[in-house]
């Protein structure tokens, strides 16, 4: 069975401006590196309160931490989107055999067969 390429396509950017989304909820994008930063939550700037800042410094944290894990997950998806216009598109990257169409549809940013799925 061919590869619905509009199919995958279309999910795929789904799932990117999911991430997008999230990730500015969260940070921004520095333009100077391409790479999404932390923003600390916007609050009433009384930073007497220790209690308030240490707050915001764990707040700041899970951002942090949020962001270095939906990342790679928007660089797969966007790497996808570019192989998507190229015939490697959904070859596994070890044996350079069709991925399955069944994996593709369940994660678009497959990058090896179900074979290879584990190194
Ligand atoms: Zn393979």
């Amino acid at each position: 069975m061919a590869l619905d390429k509009k199919k995958i396509k279309e999910k795929l950017e789904k799932e990117r401006d999911m991430l997008v989304g999230q990730l500015k909820d969260m940070g921004k994008l520095n333009p100077e590196t391409g790479e999404w930063e932390a923003t600390p939550e916007e609050r009433d700037y009384q930073e007497s309160d220790q209690n308030d800042m240490a707050d915001r410094f764990e707040d700041f944290e899970e951002r942090s931490s949020m962001i270095k894990d939906l990342e790679p997950r928007l660089k797969n998806i966007l790497d996808a989107l570019k192989k998507l216009a190229r015939d490697s598109f959904g070859k596994c990257q070890v044996c350079k055999k069709n991925i399955e169409g069944t994996r593709m549809e369940a994660n678009p940013a497959a990058k090896t067969c179900k074979k290879h799925l584990n190194g």
